[in-house]
């Protein structure tokens, strides 16, 4: 990802995070034990989005098709499935360890080759320090850099005690080659990293009970083919959807929720019907890949994501997993740069054929038009929830100047916003417009999420709705006892109407059903 893309995005990571931790969306995980790496807990506000964003999915993909049905399977295969997908024997990343102090590990394919000079530490007496005396060696493309990697690294892992410490360059170093982004250290020859979790089932723990932690739902799915296809009558062209954890060793998982080892995916297999057979005019496997890629579009579209921070990545030949004919990266102007978001592959019959010669079993469709068998093909919109949540938090985060202060507004997608309503008293001493604002807080629980929050002033109140992205606060106010009215307060716009209290339910059930369009 290229820096000037990374400058592009108006908000940068540290400030999402930030934002999260304070607001309960999303939190380190394990974070009293130091945490664990590539795990995040969502908090009372996170859970709501990630509901919400879990069900957005589902409502297009099933509810408001008539091709796709749901499915949830088990997170613990068979291990052959994962032998037949081919996970045991080529779902592995180049793995790649700098020689340097920091002793990173990366993703080789993360790293681009780059020219670089070797630098000596040279310090000023050998005494300070015999380790680093004229042997250690930062390779970075200038003495600059060097110094920078010798600050965040060398000098903590050395533990050199004399600071007239000088880098010199060591003539005729200069080669190109993948080197530690964090050190400057060399890295090794690339070596390939299964990324699949194990574990064991039973109570012996020999290698007939390892089972593994699924790396992706689809697998479910494909197995699941025979069972949808029977039980729900379905003919060609229908898909299988679902939602769930899957695992995966990163070797670096970075950069908050985008890239973590537990995650959640949203996945669809569309069974259809290969090139070679269809008739003229009938949609072939290409025609439904291009189809999904314009549909998934249209959803991230749909739920705030800006047209111009998306787009789609075609892979080349070379690029192609081994088990696909096309796909197309759904890419998202991340705060660390553009990114995959979404994919959307065409993986042919592959899985099916695979399955079929592993399990012995027919899962080959019989086409009652062509009174024929064959095994369909299947195009994949695959996406991460975790990543969607990051993409829609980033969209929709805001900073307005608002006379003299600055507002921090998450512009949300009223379907996607964790909290529906919140209700304030404007004087909680005043029993009678407590009691009031509880009461209708209590009637709009009835028919979305609406919270009663009197623990800071009213400003401070409203600074927190906006910050989580809240669509409507009500107050409660003096005048409100005796016209039985209250001030409703939208989101984006800032606007205040007033409302017989005995409407506001219907107000705004109305108001998040007209967003949905
Ligand atoms: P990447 O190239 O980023 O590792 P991938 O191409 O391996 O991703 P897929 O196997 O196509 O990803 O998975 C589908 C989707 O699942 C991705 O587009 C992404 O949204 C999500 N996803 C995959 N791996 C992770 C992860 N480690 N953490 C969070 N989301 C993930």
């Amino acid at each position: 990802m290229s820096e000037a893309a990374a400058e592009r995005c108006h908000v940068n990571l540290e400030t999402i995070v930030s934002l999260c931790k304070r607001r309960g969306i999303i939190f380190p995980g394990s974070e009293i034990y130091e945490g664990l790496a590539g795990t995040y807990d969502y908090g009372p506000i996170g859970i709501e989005l990630k509901r919400n964003v879990r069900d957005a999915w589902w409502r297009s993909m099933i509810y408001e098709r008539d091709d796709v049905e749901g499915l949830e399977s088990a997170i613990l295969m068979n291990p052959r499935t994962w032998k037949a997908s081919g996970h045991v024997d080529t779902f592995s990343d180049p793995l790649s360890d700098s020689l340097g102090p920091s002793r990173k590990r990366y993703r080789a394919d993360h790293i681009e080759e780059t020219e670089c000079t070797a630098y000596r530490v040279i310090n000023a007496t050998e005494e300070a320090n015999p380790v680093a005396y004229g042997k250690a060696e930062i390779w970075a493309g200038s003495k600059k850099k060097a110094k920078e990697f010798y600050e965040a690294y060398w000098k903590k892992h050395l533990g050199i005690t004399d600071e007239r410490v000088k880098l010199e360059e060591v003539e005729g170093s200069t080669r190109k080659g993948r080197f530690s982004p964090d050190d400057g250290g060399v890295l090794t020859e690339p070596r390939p990293f299964n990324l699949m979790l194990q574990t064991q089932l039973g109570p012996v723990a020999d290698s007939a009970a390892t089972v593994y932690l699924r790396p992706e739902t689809a697998q479910g799915m494909f197995v699941n083919f025979s069972n949808v296809q029977a039980s729900m009558r379905r003919k060609l062209p229908f898909g299988i959807a679902q939602n769930g954890k899957s695992f995966r060793n990163e070797i670096t998982p970075k950069n908050f929720i985008f890239r973590t080892r537990e995650f959640e995916q949203m996945e669809m297999e569309f069974f259809c019907k290969p090139g070679e057979l269809c008739r003229e005019g009938e949609r072939n496997d290409m025609d439904w890949f291009a189809h999904w890629i314009e549909y998934r579009l249209a959803w991230h579209i749909r739920y705030g994501l800006k047209k111009e921070h998306l787009r789609v990545h075609y892979q080349a030949a070379n690029e192609l997993a081994h088990y696909s004919k096309a796909c197309g990266d759904i890419e998202f102007l991340f705060p660390i740069g553009w990114n995959e978001l979404e994919g959307v592959a065409n993986r042919t019959n592959y899985d099916l054929k695979q399955h079929m010669e592993f399990s012995g079993k027919d899962l080959q469709y019989f086409d009652p038009e062509l009174n024929a068998h064959y095994i369909p093909y299947v195009i994949e919109p695959a996406l991460g929830v975790d990543r969607a949540c990051l993409a829609f938090l980033t969209d929709a985060y805001t900073e307005e100047q608002v006379k003299e202060d600055k507002r921090v507004v998450l512009k949300l997608h009223r379907d996607l916003a964790p909290i529906k309503c919140a209700v304030f008293p404007l004087l909680k001493n005043r029993p009678e417009i407590v009691a009031m604002a509880k009461n209708l807080c209590r009637d709009l629980k009835q028919s979305f999420y609406a919270v009663y929050d009197d623990t800071a002033a009213i400003g401070k109140l409203y600074r927190r709705q906006d910050e989580i992205g809240t669509p409507f606060c009500v107050t409660v106010d003096v005048e409100s006892l005796e016209d039985q009215a209250v001030t409703i307060r939208e989101r984006d716009s800032m606007q205040q109407i007033r409302l017989g209290v005995d409407k506001v339910r219907e107000y705004v059930a109305e108001e998040l059903r007209k967003a949905r369009g």
